[in-house]
């Protein structure tokens, strides 16, 4: 494939992840995969209490791993919980940490069968990290998987506000230039 080809399989949208009509969802938790606030908190509420109780039996996740759910009363099948890093400065493998959120969200969606999948901007709200620099992160890292993997069909960035949704569009012209 080519490296734009990927660009075909990428789409930015505004609104709110629980509404997404796609196969899985990815949840930005932390690391008791409990529950917590933001987008977390908005997963919960719509999957109600089942999604919880199986959170509950997954004993955790690390910072930049991911694991998988059912949808229960989401319209996705499935949710992929990863757990993006605290922003400390950046001299604390963030970058590193946040770009192996995604990868391993995709790989758990390769081995699901997945094929057409949300993100919302990782790290970007209580975990502090710089919007535009956590942009270039997922949208790279997404670009590079997409080329080596022909299973995901669509990848679609989940942008809350309109500041989210033209930093994300505004990178995707970056990296893709005029052949959007
Ligand atoms: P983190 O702890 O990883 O920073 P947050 O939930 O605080 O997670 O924020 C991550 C991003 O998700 C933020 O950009 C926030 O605006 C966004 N967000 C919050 N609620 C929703 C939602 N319902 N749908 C999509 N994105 C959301």
């Amino acid at each position: 494939m080519r490296a734009s080809d990927s660009l075909e399989h990428i789409l930015v949208v505004q609104g709110d992840i629980t509404r997404q009509d796609v196969d899985a969802i990815v949840n930005a938790a932390n690391e008791s995969l409990l529950g917590g606030s933001g987008v977390d908190g908005a997963i919960h509420q719509a999957a109600g209490p089942e999604l919880l109780a199986e959170c509950r039996r997954l004993g955790g996740c690390s910072t930049g791993q991911a694991k998988i759910t059912q949808g229960y009363n989401l319209p996705a099948q499935w949710v992929i919980h990863t757990v993006g890093p605290v922003w400390r400065g950046g001299q604390h493998h963030e970058d590193e940490r946040l770009a192996s959120c995604y990868q391993s969200s995709l790989t758990l969606a390769v081995e699901y069968k997945i094929r057409t999948l949300a993100f919302p901007a990782i790290s970007t709200g209580v975990y502090g990290f710089p919007l535009e620099r956590a942009t270039r992160i997922a949208i790279a890292t997404v670009n590079v998987f997409l080329d080596q993997s022909s299973v995901i069909e669509q990848v679609r960035f989940v942008c809350f506000g309109d500041e989210a949704y033209e930093g994300y569009q505004s990178v995707l012209a970056d990296t893709f230039g005029n052949s959007r």
